[in-house]
């Protein structure tokens, strides 16, 4: 198995290379030169089995020869055992044929923990059969970069240095990444949002003396080895609705294009997928790009689901590169655009990104409203981010086909946004109890290329 970048000139990797390198030396993101097909079979056998065999099953064509069958069995088995839920993903039914998927059992309470602690494990024993050193540099709008920090600590052979937007994380999430005592792990805040810290990411990217002198790594869901794990759960999620002898519709709340993009991987892999609904928060640009408006930049309007609040959205280019036929110059081509503003999709784009997605948006008012309205209707209690999935599933689903959203965060991690619109504040799970007890370390950094290198060189020469 081969990975090619979306932008077509830089040289093809192995999934190895592509999941230690993150971001294509061309400015492109990585994708698989061919999806792997699941038969019918294949799928009705995973009824009944563990997340973990099924992870096995669904991966292991991606792989190549990058990890034996016992090996990745191993990595696997170690990346799920924290969870805090046997069967690491559990459905509940909303209303009839409305599931909710809490991907939140992890250890930092968001769905980034499926992809996360995968990858740490796929990274030690990579870099360690070949005695490397890398620094992981990630850009978090709050839970990717407490999942990298979690999944990363301690660990012989990475430093991690992650870059937040200074204000606009949520207290839990600052402090998982300010708390942790391990010296190979570093959190900035950064005097911009979060579109600036994934600029100033692919700037360091860009800078191949940069790059290059500190080993520079990704894990951000630029990374494919993040968006490969996350296809796993609407395989498991599915299955046990039924799937493959029945069609599923799944809701996603989007931002960076990533965990939407796996649930597209797994139908081109043979999932019978009916609808895949994008759902945004009040920064609503995938929306109105799938509603055909093009694909525009506006100002980040911070919001109750800060985990969305994107404009640039990373993983929208993976789409792109299939919507317009896997051509890597027409691809550079609107990135080029995007960087002056924005760009407008050919028509035959529009029609392919229309045959695999929907969209809807969440204003606040209306994701308040869903968190209030679902803890009388149901009694689940949903953070932010999953109700805006909720409220666009309702809008969007057909009551005889099974939908699935997917509850991307518990809603302890926001819970001033969970205590405005129920009253109750959720609390944290007890092995995480005493976070706001714990001692801060976080340096404050410019949105500056130059002021971040010279950080980034002194924190990983310490
Ligand atoms: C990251 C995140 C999202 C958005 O996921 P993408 O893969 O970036 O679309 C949604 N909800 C929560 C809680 C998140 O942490």
């Amino acid at each position: 198995m081969r990975y090619i970048s979306t932008r077509g000139t830089a040289p093809s990797l192995s999934f190895e290379e592509a999941m230690l390198t993150g971001l294509a030396r061309d400015g492109g993101l990585y994708v698989p030169e061919t999806i792997p097909q699941l038969s019918h079979d294949d799928i009705a056998a995973m009824a009944g089995q563990s997340y973990e065999e099924v992870a096995f099953t669904v991966m292991r064509p991606f792989i190549g020869d990058t990890f034996t069958d016992a090996e990745f069995r191993d990595l696997i088995a170690k990346a799920y055992a924290d969870f805090g839920h046997d069967s690491r993903a559990p459905l509940k039914e909303l209303a009839p044929n409305h599931f909710l998927l809490e991907l939140f059992h992890g250890p930092t309470l968001a769905f980034k923990d499926f992809a996360m602690q995968l990858i740490g494990q796929m990274f030690q024993l990579a870099l360690g059969r070949k005695g490397e050193r890398v620094t992981i540099v990630g850009a978090t709008s709050g839970d990717t970069g407490s999942a990298a920090i979690e999944a990363f600590r301690g660990l012989a052979n990475v430093d991690v240095v992650i870059l937040y937007p200074h204000g606009r994380v949520s207290e839990v999430q600052r402090r998982q990444m300010t708390t942790p005592v391990e010296r190979n792990v570093h959190a900035l805040a950064v005097d911009g949002d979060f579109d600036d810290c994934q600029a100033r990411l692919k700037d360091m990217f860009n800078d191949f003396e940069f790059r290059d002198g500190v080993k520079l790594a990704g894990v951000n869901s630029i990374n494919w080895g993040r968006v490969l794990a996350q296809v796993v759960y609407y395989f498991s999620s599915a299955v046990s609705l039924g799937a493959p002898d029945r069609k599923m519709s799944f809701t996603v709340p989007t931002g960076n294009f990533g965990d939407i993009f796996a649930g597209y991987i797994a139908k081109k892999m043979g999932l019978p997928i009916d609808q895949l609904v994008v759902a945004t928060n009040q920064n609503d640009i995938l929306h109105r790009c799938l509603s055909g408006q093009g694909y525009h930049k506006d100002t980040v309007h911070p919001s109750i689901s800060p985990s969305m609040d994107i404009q640039v959205s990373s993983n929208f280019e993976r789409a792109l590169f299939d919507a317009y036929d896997r051509d890597g110059s027409a691809v550079a081509q609107l990135m080029a655009e995007l960087g002056q503003g924005g760009f407008d999709v050919s028509q035959g784009a529009a029609q392919a990104l229309s045959e695999n997605y929907t969209s809807g948006r969440a204003s606040e008012e209306e994701t308040s409203a869903t968190i209030t309205d679902m803890l009388g209707r149901s009694g689940e209690i949903l953070c932010p981010h999953s109700a805006v999935g909720v409220k666009v599933a309702n809008e969007k689903r057909d009551p005889a086909t099974p939908m699935i959203t997917l509850a991307t965060a518990h809603p302890a991690k926001f819970p001033d946004a969970v205590e405005a619109a129920t009253g109750i504040r959720p609390p944290l799970p007890p092995r995480m109890a005493d976070l706001y007890d714990r001692a801060e370390r976080v340096t404050r950094v410019a949105n500056d290329l130059e002021a971040l290198k010279t950080q980034i060189k002194g924190l990983i020469a310490q």
